[in-house]
């Protein structure tokens, strides 16, 4: 079965979430099922780019509304993701350095869209299946199904993957002539809220949609930002399959990003080096129950809650707990943690800015890891934390909930709190500082976490499963 991902991000090319850890490890367990199973992204100017080498495989123009574009399509020459790699590059589109953010980012995944299917339409292939992932690829299904340009393709069974639902990519009507030629009769395929709305037309249009837990595809029906009634309309057609982690990419025991590789058998000795690298790289005592927090620094991850927690569980134990942050985003957030770090240099310290390898050692080193988020559709650094040994910490909502179950609940490891408040988090962090201090619970609790099994070979199968079901028409 030849499947195609569209992803805006993929790990290692580039990444800014999970959405890049999923499409960079998916692809390559599905390939050792038996799929064949590729990636197309657009070209972005990185360092993996720079790095390896390409084959042009394809070059064509295409039309964006009255504008013409041309195109490459280029392929990693060995596969050595473990699957087919293309990048589709557009030049003053998409050869840029960064995946976001810039003001005509409508026009450029548009145009990476129109490429793709122009790229699969003239070299007459037929994959079996194609797959997007988020509002950035979510025009596919509309135009595959109700353009004539594609008209081939026309049965090709598409599924939508939601990785954040918080995102539309919606652009006003004024824009659709930058789409090609379609079937007006169908243009309430691509409305939401006066708008077209990727996202909202993709959930339309797709045979199948799934959201990365099945508790966010239940919240989804109340609280995707305008888009509830459709999430409720559609939910038949939606399935939750919780992410898998890359556990070559994240395993203790061969992290060559961690100070002390550890597995089950040294796990005091190793946590304990890690810990120690760690504090002293963010000059903090080593002795204390150490509770960090990776992400980004945004409303959805609840970081603006940060600093009044960190303060107040830093003033109910005082000198009994330490805390780290890593993290970009909001300016006001990142400026409060600086002042905590300058308040409380002994007990916290921030790191502003993304730093991959610090991650993991952040992972490996910590005792506890924060997750106060309002809004977590799977949510992969729980995961990574229990692969490594830390505790989660982390407020009850999609992928959270799904994963981690609380320390006082029969089998479970990790601490649970309600609502996404500074008081809750403090109660949350008080229970963390009592579990360090009985030594025997932390320990049970670390074995615990370390034999759970969410790796992609699970995940990836579900997903095969959903593509199986959608038979005989693949
Ligand atoms: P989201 O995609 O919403 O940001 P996820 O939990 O799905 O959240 O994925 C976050 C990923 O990004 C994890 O791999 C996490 O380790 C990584 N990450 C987030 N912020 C940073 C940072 N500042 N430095 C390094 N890695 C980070």
């Amino acid at each position: 079965m030849k499947v195609y991902h569209l992803s805006a991000e993929c790990y290692p090319v580039a990444k800014v979430g999970g959405l890049a850890d999923v499409v960079g490890a998916l692809p390559k367990y599905q390939n050792q099922m038996g799929l064949q199973a590729a990636v197309v992204m657009p070209y972005y100017e990185r360092k993996f780019v720079q790095e390896n080498e390409w084959e042009v495989v394809f070059d064509g123009q295409s039309l964006l509304g009255i504008h013409r574009f041309f195109f490459e399509v280029l392929k990693e020459k060995t596969d050595k993701l473990g699957f087919e790699l293309y990048l589709i590059k557009i030049p003053g589109l998409l050869d840029r350095e960064n995946v976001y953010s810039y003001p005509d980012e409508t026009e450029q995944f548009l145009a990476f869209q129109i490429a793709f299917l122009d790229w699969i339409s003239w070299t007459h292939q037929s994959p079996d299946l194609i797959h997007c992932h988020d509002h950035h690829t979510g025009l596919v299904p509309f135009l595959l199904y109700h353009s004539k340009l594609y008209h081939r393709l026309a049965e090709t069974p598409t599924i939508l993957t939601i990785h954040n639902g918080q995102y539309h990519g919606a652009f006003s009507w004024g824009k659709l002539s930058l789409l090609p030629e379609i079937d007006m009769t169908k243009t309430g395929l691509l409305d939401w809220n006066g708008g077209i709305n990727p996202l909202a037309s993709a959930v339309k249009c797709c045979w199948r949609y799934t959201t990365v837990s099945p508790t966010y595809l239940e919240e989804l029906t109340y609280r995707s930002n305008g888009m509830e009634y459709l999430f409720y309309m559609e939910r038949a057609k939606g399935s939750g399959i919780i992410n898998g982690i890359d556990t070559e990419v994240w395993n203790p025991k061969t992290d060559a990003m961690i100070a002390e590789k550890f597995s089950l058998r040294q796990l005091a000795a190793g946590k304990q080096k890690n810990k120690d690298v760690l504090c002293e790289r963010f000059k903090l005592t080593n002795d204390k129950p150490l509770i960090s927090f990776i992400g980004r620094l945004v409303g959805e991850k609840g970081a603006d809650l940060l600093p009044a927690a960190i303060r107040q569980t830093i003033m109910a134990h005082p000198g009994g707990v330490n805390f780290i942050v890593l993290g970009a985003g909001e300016v006001k957030v990142q400026d409060e943690l600086k002042a905590l770090a300058v308040e409380f240099p002994e007990q916290f310290n921030v790191f502003i800015g993304y730093d991959e390898p610090l991650a993991h050692q952040v992972y490996a080193g910590s005792d506890f890891l924060l997750m106060p988020s309002r809004v977590e559709p799977c949510g992969l650094n729980q995961l990574y934390a229990l692969r490594y040994g830390t505790v989660p910490i982390v407020r009850v909502t999609g992928g959270l909930k799904d994963t981690v179950i609380d320390y006082g609940d029969d089998g479970g490891y990790g601490i649970r709190f309600i609502q996404a408040s500074v008081a809750d988090i403090v109660h949350a962090t008080g229970r963390a500082v009592e579990v360090y201090g009985n030594t025997p619970l932390i320990q049970l609790l670390r074995k615990r976490m370390m034999a759970l099994d969410f790796s992609w070979d699970r995940s990836a199968k579900e997903y095969i499963n959903l593509y199986e079901s959608l038979k005989p028409a693949i």
